[in-house]
């Protein structure tokens, strides 16, 4: 089948994608846009570029690709729950371009060489950007530093992911050494010796917001699941702190019940979490997709093979209930974790990356196993109807995923689908 036309005899310049609405977080109009060195080039109507490649967008929505700041591609390690390559796929299926891959894998990344294999091996899949995150400590054990000296020219932030950094005085240690670094402290905000979860996660969050404050280090939350949490960031960002946070799709949009860590919340913190992140106290959406076994779920092993339902997910539930509005998801899935990330992606004005993804806003589907190209096929959303799902995803000009499949280094390059 035939999905992109050229336009004109001469050699391609770039991509013309035609017939769509064009939503970032500050314009919402319907046009056409024109990628061409893997930048933004033209938005507009009725576009004319002569010798490209044309998308026809048949009036499908057009927004910046996303950006997650927390993922488990479980490589290298665990290639039974997922690899670099499945994890790439399932990203691009899911509309992100760039994706920030936890240091929690075997051996876990606390030093400079597993940051580069998990770099080279992205680049080889030719999906996405892959940005690591280091440990804060030796082997996520909470002793001893790991070698953040050698590991800062790679990653984006150092973190324990799974665990909380609990001994305070390494935490001070840590702090120090990132804000010298010049790199984020992202934790894992849980205290396992208090058994109410709220307040574990509460307990740490105070800790390391009064550090950041002391040493001057960026912090960024992960994962926030509690009222008292945003609260305390908030009072810290009014103050100056720097600090940032995200949270999950699942924390906003489901039910307690599946295993995560932290657990999923009630009702009436899911409208909390919603609020504090259209102010934008919460900063980002963030996947923390963690794909497992069947086997692993069994004995059960806590997380959510979550980074292809994100962005339908919180369509469905959230856009399409009207609680909240299309351009503050794009603000917290594209604009704002680009710039946490100090990418030059999340919005669609010309000069910005061309990472652009087509939705299909009405139509349903049912989300299957087969569906999923995670290896994890662990999600409470198997069998669920949802609407928003992405029907290509653009990287730098590139068709990187059409309908299902993915065009990767393998696959030669987007010409092939020409
Ligand atoms: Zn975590």
């Amino acid at each position: 089948m035939r999905l992109l036309r050229r336009t004109g005899q001469g050699v391609s310049k770039g991509l013309l994608i035609t017939n769509v609405r064009l939503v970032d977080g500050h314009s919402d109009f319907r046009g056409d846009l024109y990628i061409e060195d893997g930048l933004i080039s033209a938005v507009g109507r009725g576009l004319r570029i002569p010798d490209a490649d044309v998308l026809p967008g048949g009036g499908r929505t057009l927004l910046p690709a996303f950006v997650d700041l927390h993922a488990h591609f479980r490589d290298p390690g665990y290639p039974e729950k997922e690899d670099i390559e499945s994890g790439s796929a399932a990203a691009v299926h899911g509309g992100y371009t760039a994706v920030a891959v936890m240091a929690n894998t075997n051996p876990v990344c606390d030093r400079p060489e597993i940051a580069t294999y998990m770099q080279e091996k992205a680049a080889r899949a030719g999906l996405i950007e892959l940005y690591p995150l280091g440990t804060i400590t030796r082997g996520i054990a909470g002793e001893e530093l790991s070698n953040m000296d050698g590991l800062a020219p790679h990653i984006w932030a150092f973190s324990d992911d799974g665990r909380g950094v609990e001994r305070p005085n390494v935490a001070l240690l840590a702090f120090r050494r990132a804000a010298a670094l010049g790199r984020p402290i992202a934790e894992h905000s849980e205290y396992r010796g208090i058994d109410d979860p709220a307040l574990a996660e509460e307990v740490m969050v105070n800790r390391d917001l009064l550090l950041a404050r002391r040493t001057g280090c960026a912090l960024h939350v992960e994962h926030v699941s509690s009222v008292g949490s945003v609260e305390l960031i908030s009072a810290a960002k009014r103050d100056g702190v720097p600090v940032t946070c995200e949270v999950t799709p699942h924390h906003l949009c489901l039910e307690p019940g599946y295993i995560v860590n932290p657990p999923l919340v009630p009702r009436e913190v899911r409208e909390r979490l919603l609020a504090a992140l259209a102010s934008g106290v919460i900063d980002a959406v963030a996947t923390d997709h963690a794909p497992h076994t069947a086997a692993d779920k069994e004995k059960g092993a806590p997380g959510i093979s979550g980074i292809e339902t994100a962005f339908p997910l919180l369509h469905s539930r959230l856009v399409r209930t009207g609680q909240l509005d299309l351009q503050s998801l794009v603000r917290a899935m594209a604009a704002r974790p680009a710039r946490i990330l100090g990418l030059n992606k999340g919005s669609l004005e010309p000069g910005r990356d061309g990472d652009v993804v087509l939705i299909e806003e009405d139509e349903e589907f049912t989300v299957t196993e087969d569906w999923l190209l995670s290896r994890g096929k662990n999600t409470p959303l198997i069998g669920q109807r949802l609407r928003g799902r992405v029907w290509a995803t653009v990287r730098r000009g590139q068709v990187v995923h059409l309908d299902g499949k993915t065009f990767g280094r393998d696959f030669d390059d987007h010409r092939s689908i020409v």
